[in-house]
């Protein structure tokens, strides 16, 4: 089967009824490997800026945050790169910037931190439009956001730091701006995000972390810790449907995307594009290339009617033998 999957890597991810799921992948550090992917994938989904910040040994500059952000833009250039401001906090400590918290999950975490210290997120913003100057394949996604007036105020410190670069002589472009959809509180305020942003990325990995209350690190609860919990499920179907009504695009880019059966049913919602880890790219597109869009929607129904995650899983494991 390996040898079949790779044969196929380079044709297109679609269905055999010709619908087509753009595949993004997940980056983080050295950006060679995966720019050998370029012309099998729609971009980069998610750039993890805060891999690079892990590795250091102090905050990195203006300067050398351009030099890395750039070899990222340059590299997937002139496809799309989703670049997300610092997501520290939780399971992610910087050496140089410890954060020592009972519940460090529910503390201080990404956009809480870097709201907390603008001067760390304002060189961050402009090492990025510097970086992405001339290339203009940049997008930036606010991670951790929970209420509207924190999307409010990282809009603005962007918006400052694009008339400052302007001040300098440096005419930036303004970027596609996106929001994670991670804390289950904004699912239900996808109206008014909308009005500030041009586009949605769903964290499936907190999303199903913070929507059943289960640490995703914690090996006691693990059996609990089930994106095919029909709850989240459910909140995905509402998800992708709100922002098809508000017309604006929806990603995905946690682990449930590298799973085939998490994409065809993440297909089958109406996600505009998936975003993984470079290694699942094979499995999912094979998913997508044997499985009509119609007969992964008739699932989905079937799912959606049913009451407990193993009963998902046990439905969605007969249907991916049947489809192999
Ligand atoms: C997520 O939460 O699903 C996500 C993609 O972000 P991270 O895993 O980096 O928290
Ligand atoms: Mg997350």
């Amino acid at each position: 089967l390996s040898d079949l999957l790779e044969h196929e890597q380079d044709l297109p991810s679609e269905t055999p009824d010709g619908y087509h799921v753009p595949l993004m992948v997940n980056t983080g550090l050295a950006v060679d490997a995966a720019t050998l992917l370029k012309s099998r994938i729609g971009g980069v989904g998610l750039y993890r800026t805060e891999v690079p910040f892990m590795i250091a040994e102090r905050f990195p500059g203006e300067k050398e945050q351009m030099r890395m952000y750039r070899e990222q833009l340059e590299g997937f250039a002139p496809l799309p790169v989703v670049m997300r401001t610092l997501d520290i906090g939780g399971d992610k400590d910087l050496p140089y910037f410890p954060i020592e918290e009972a519940n460090p999950f529910l503390g201080w975490r990404g956009m809480r931190v870097t709201l907390d210290h603008p001067e760390v997120l304002m060189v961050q913003l402009r090492a990025m439009l510097r970086a992405s100057h001339g290339i203009d394949n940049l997008y930036v996604l606010f991670p951790m956001i929970t209420n509207v007036e924190e999307l409010d105020e990282a809009v603005k410190l962007l918006d400052r730091a694009i008339l400052e670069l302007g001040e300098e002589g440096i005419a930036v472009r303004r970027p596609l701006v996106g929001v994670m959809i991670e804390v289950p509180a904004t699912i239900y305020q996808m109206d008014a995000l909308a009005k500030r942003v041009d586009f949605f990325s769903v964290g499936s990995n907190d999303l199903t972390q913070y929507l059943l209350a289960v640490d995703r690190n914690n090996p006691r609860v693990s059996s609990l810790y089930d994106a095919m919990h029909p709850a989240l499920l459910g909140a995905l179907v509402e998800l992708s449907q709100d922002a098809q009504r508000l017309g604006k695009p929806i990603s995905l880019c946690g682990e449930l995307a590298g799973d085939p059966s998490g994409a065809l049913l993440l297909m089958a919602m109406g996600f505009s594009s998936l975003s993984m880890n470079a290694p699942s790219l094979p499995k999912v597109r094979a998913a997508i290339r044997r499985v009509p869009l119609t007969d992964a929607k008739t699932l989905l129904r079937e799912i959606m009617a049913l009451d407990t995650p193993a009963q998902v899983r046990e439905l969605l494991n007969r249907r991916m033998d049947e489809w192999q």
